[in-house]
């Protein structure tokens, strides 16, 4: 009696007719925070971690599914996503390397360094933002999808809940959700930052 995650997940991809070829449900012991591992042509899977039949878990479940969802439905919109983090990493370590035979090889104009940095420096903010806004079309997808098909997910499953009497907390999940993917995007910029950093550290140090 009752639903969890991985039964409502499972549920809603039926609802939508995603298949088990297209994307499945995994679920794993963990602390870390449930993910969408997605592939276009591939099966997605979605890993749902610590799951329970906490009214917390269900609401997991729905955001993830909002990630599936959201990704086949707009496939360029998930490359975007997908290669702004491998442009912002590229070019990170492509400006360490050009820091490094600038100090040991061969001379590298600063305006070249600068250039790079810079990129760097702004791609951070760029990726960041692409994955705040990736966050927020999961959650208007799960609300959809909590809205439309909880009631008959929880009623098939004799499970007495409703879509009116967690709506509250599901809306507050959410929320809290996007604030801390907000407050920890300045990890990527201290990381977009370490070519510069040791381009500085180099130099007043003349190691
Ligand atoms: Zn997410």
């Amino acid at each position: 009696m009752g639903t969890n995650g991985k039964i409502f997940a499972e549920e809603l991809l039926k609802k939508k007719s995603i298949n088990q070829k297209e994307c499945i449900i995994e679920t794993e012991v963990s602390n870390k925070a449930s993910e969408t591992i997605f592939k276009i042509k591939g099966t997605s899977r979605v890993i749902l971690r610590g799951d329970s039949k906490n009214t917390n878990s269900i609401v997991t479940a729905a955001h993830e599914i909002g990630h599936v969802i959201n990704n086949k439905e707009n496939i360029k919109k998930y490359l975007r996503f997908k290669y702004t983090s491998y442009i912002l990493s590229l070019i990170m370590i492509l400006s360490l390397i050009l820091v490094i035979i600038d100090k040991f090889y061969h001379d590298i104009p600063l305006g070249v360094l600068l250039i790079f940095f810079f990129f760097s420096f702004s791609l951070s903010f760029y990726s960041g933002y692409v994955k705040v806004v990736d966050e927020y079309g999961a959650n208007k997808e799960a609300l959809k999808l909590l809205y439309k098909y909880s009631d008959a997910i929880f009623l098939n499953h004799n499970d007495p809940r409703n879509w009116k009497n967690i709506r509250d907390e599901a809306k507050s999940q959410l929320k809290r959700g996007i604030k801390r993917y907000k407050e920890s995007n300045f990890i990527i910029t201290i990381f977009s930052l370490v070519p510069v950093l040791t381009y500085v550290i180099i130099h007043i140090f003349s190691l």
